[in-house]
């Protein structure tokens, strides 16, 4: 006989719609998304999880809003209950007792993915890294840190600041986001043009599979060729081929100087000329190139009140040198912006050496993301195309939109020919998706670019997996996917086309 008793689901089901919503939507009723066929939560299972953690089992109805909320609140699940393991042992408890009883599980690492991957589209168990943020060992000579995966970016900065080291990627989500989390989407940031990528600093991983079998490739080698890089798997796997527990990174050492330059140029062409100059006379220096144009600009007067400290220009630079001699790196940034300006490559622009400085030019960039959370909606775009096109799909979106944007803005990792396009309008509609979508891929990819340069495919992107990738590419995912989580219960909806 079916049972008419309310599960936990049902219950949190019934507080969102009864004082959420209007506020914000749940995904599956903006969404034509369907649930796959895993087990409700029952109370039976709630009960495991409290005899295994104890109050790190969250039922609350309010505490569990900030779980199935993203950053960008445009994606909300109704999960009942969300998991805070400390060890990788619990995690590894939790995910077999998940796999037996065929539960969906959503990893959850500093919730400040941009595509909707960390939080649950139905009422999967989110299974969070926050108490998992122990640093293991870390090795001042080697460079070496092995760390828990719920470690948050910025206090790992800081810790590894004491032996002299930094973290080898800076992203503006610092302050919240996970090294797990930042594995898990193979996160690129403003200091990759220097640093480099993940797949080259992650040393090793430790993994969970789906079905609580431990994967040990937490290797602190630099070299190590014995059999497959397995690790190479789960960097940017999203939470569908597991869930990170450790991490081993290797730090580089950490600049004695910092200098950053705030430019105003006339055109793209400019820009382009600009970062080839940059390369050639800053050299082994450089260490970050971002592009913001005027609209940009004009977004944050709006909502944040922050203004540039130059005078109004098509398009604006952040560059970033870093290096060891204070001298030296100050005397090749002259010498560049010099040269510049006699060349008239670049119309205006001011420099700083002084921390407070730099760090207060650094703010213009980086704050973007604040004003995100203060228009009716934005459609954000995380695209990379060949430095040629770089600016060309700012123009087409523009026309694109006509009167129905309030405005098209485009900045980014120009250094990484990483391009953010955000299309702010009052409120969001299907209509107004449907124009935007898959137009804007469409043209990327015509522009020889790719849909996702950093965020992933989360669950907002997941559906244009194949017209992102090519067919032997998406099936050697599944086959994949299938052999590590063979009932799909990590992270369900996202990656793969729903
Ligand atoms: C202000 C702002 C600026 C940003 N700037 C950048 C940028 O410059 N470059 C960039 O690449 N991104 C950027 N992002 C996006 C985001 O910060 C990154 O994607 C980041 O790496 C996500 O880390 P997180 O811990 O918040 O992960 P979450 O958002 O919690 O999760 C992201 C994905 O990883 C999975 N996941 C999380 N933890 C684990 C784990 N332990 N094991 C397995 N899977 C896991 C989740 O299921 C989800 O699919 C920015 C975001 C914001 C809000």
């Amino acid at each position: 006989m079916l049972s008419t008793a309310k599960t936990p689901g049902d219950k949190v089901f019934a507080f969102v719609k009864r004082y959420l919503h209007g506020k914000s939507a749940l995904t599956k009723d903006i969404y034509d998304v369907k649930r796959e066929n895993f087990n409700k939560l029952q109370n039976h299972h709630v009960q495991f999880f409290k005899d295994l953690l104890g109050d790190r089992t969250i039922t609350d109805l309010h505490e569990l809003e900030k779980y199935n909320q993203e950053w960008m609140r445009c994606v909300r699940g109704y999960s009942a209950l969300a998991l805070k393991p400390k060890t990788t042992g619990e995690v590894s408890e939790i995910l077999k007792y998940c796999n037996d009883s065929n539960l969906a599980v959503c990893p959850h690492g500093g919730n400040t993915g941009l595509v909707g991957g960390a939080v649950p589209v139905f009422d999967e168990i989110v299974l969070s890294a926050e108490l998992m943020n122990d640093i293991i060992h870390l090795d001042a000579n080697s460079g070496v840190l092995v760390c828990q995966a719920g470690c948050v970016l910025e206090n790992l900065d800081a810790i590894v600041a004491e032996a002299g080291l930094m973290v080898p990627i800076d992203l503006a989500s610092k302050g919240s986001c996970h090294i797990g989390g930042n594995v898990a989407t193979n996160a690129g940031g403003l200091k990759l043009l220097r640093y480099g990528n993940l797949h080259g600093n992650v040393l090793g991983l430790e993994v969970v599979k789906a079905d609580g079998t431990i994967i040990d490739c937490l290797s602190t080698l630099k070299k190590d060729n014995t059999g497959f890089h397995l690790k190479h798997l789960f960097i940017g796997s999203e939470g569908t081929l597991g869930f990170i527990t450790k991490v081993a990174l290797q730090c580089p050492t950490r600049p004695k100087s910092v200098n950053v330059a705030f430019l105003g140029l006339n055109n793209f062409d400019k820009v382009l000329k600009t970062f080839k100059e940059a390369k050639h006379d800053l050299g082994e220096i450089l260490s970050a190139f971002e592009v913001m144009d005027t609209a940009t600009i004009e977004f944050m007067k709006e909502k944040l009140d922050i203004s540039s400290p130059i005078g109004k220009y098509p398009f604006y630079l952040v560059i970033e040198t870093s290096g060891s001699r204070e001298e030296h790196d100050a005397e090749k940034l002259n010498f560049f912006l010099q040269s510049c300006l006699e060349q008239n490559i670049v119309s205006d622009g001011i420099m700083a050496t002084e921390t407070h400085k730099v760090n207060a030019i650094w703010s213009i960039r980086e704050r973007v993301p604040d004003g995100f959370r203060k228009c009716g909606h934005l459609f954000c775009y995380d695209i990379s195309l060949p430095l040629e096109n770089y600016y060309l799909l700012v123009e087409d979106m523009t026309k694109h939109m006509g009167n129905m944007a309030i405005r098209v803005f485009g900045l980014g990792h120009m250094g990484d020919s990483n391009l953010h396009i955000q299309i702010e309008v009052e409120e969001f509609s299907r209509d107004l998706k449907n124009y935007i979508e898959p137009y804007i891929f469409q043209r990327t990819k015509q522009l020889k670019g790719s849909i996702s340069a950093e965020h992933g495919m989360g669950f907002l992107k997941a559906k244009y997996l194949d017209f992102a990738r090519p067919s032997s590419n998406v099936q050697m995912m599944k086959d994949l996917k299938r052999i590590l989580d063979p009932k799909g219960i990590m992270n369900p909806y996202k990656v793969f086309p729903w």
